[in-house]
């Protein structure tokens, strides 16, 4: 995916995003009514906002996780057929979205209920200021800073599932190595990690934002080996 690709998609689905939070911020001043009463967000509300954030971002990253997933296989020279090994991989995704719009639910509801209680602590407060803080969490920013980690972390997810597919099916020895984006000063933390081979476990996204991605290589062991000294090297 070239830069302008990933910027216009990170801005469509922030875009996307960021309407439906304004929705959900109207309507949850609605319900908190005036002085505003935490209990009145009740499942339905919170349920709804899943369902609408889900509808956004399932189909967009399941989209790009399947072109990485297919492109990464196309770098060895490889098409995987439509409906091979496709099926889990969409299957993992789909949970995937779904488990992180369930997180995503989490931290607002978890946000809203703590700022909440900090203001009936205080006693005495204006309905703009908890309207001020609250919007924090529907938010342009929040929602831009949504689209960009998670376009990230699909991307990434695509590709190593395509590396395990290929690893399982025709034994290849694929290696993942670290590419940090390097327009980018966010990805200061992640730069130690490029150009190095990952193993740790620990894939981009690092932090929000995180433009970092990967590229996949076959190396046998000693290869590998060779690659790692030639880092040093170059350090
Ligand atoms: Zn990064």
């Amino acid at each position: 995916m070239t830069d302008e690709e990933r910027r216009k998609r990170e801005r469509k689905l922030g875009r996307q995003l960021s309407e439906i939070f304004g929705i959900h911020f109207e309507e949850m001043m609605d319900l908190l009514g005036d002085p505003p009463d935490y209990s009145k967000l009740d499942d339905e509300y919170w349920l709804r906002y899943q369902a609408d954030l889900l509808r956004v971002l399932s189909p967009q990253l399941e989209q790009l996780f399947y072109d990485d997933f297919m492109a990464a296989a196309q770098r060895f020279g490889i098409t995987f057929g439509v409906e091979t090994g496709s099926a889990d991989s969409l299957q993992f995704i789909r949970n995937y979205s779904f488990n992180l719009v369930k997180g995503i639910t989490e931290t607002t509801r978890k946000g809203i209920q703590d700022a909440l209680s900090q203001f009936y602590e205080q006693g005495d407060f204006m309905l703009e200021d908890v309207a001020q803080k609250l919007y924090r969490f529907y938010s342009p920013v929040r929602a831009e800073m949504i689209a960009s980690t998670e376009i990230t972390r699909a991307t990434v997810e695509g590709e190593r599932a395509s590396g395990r597919e290929l690893a399982e099916r025709y034994g290849l020895s694929i290696v993942d190595i670290w590419q940090t984006a390097r327009d980018e000063k966010e990805c200061e933390l992640c730069r130690p990690r490029d150009r190095h081979i990952i193993r740790d476990g620990v894939y981009p996204p690092m932090h929000p934002r995180c433009r970092c991605g990967i590229r996949q290589e076959i190396m046998n062991e000693e290869r590998q080996i060779e690659y790692e000294a030639g880092l040093e090297d170059a350090n």
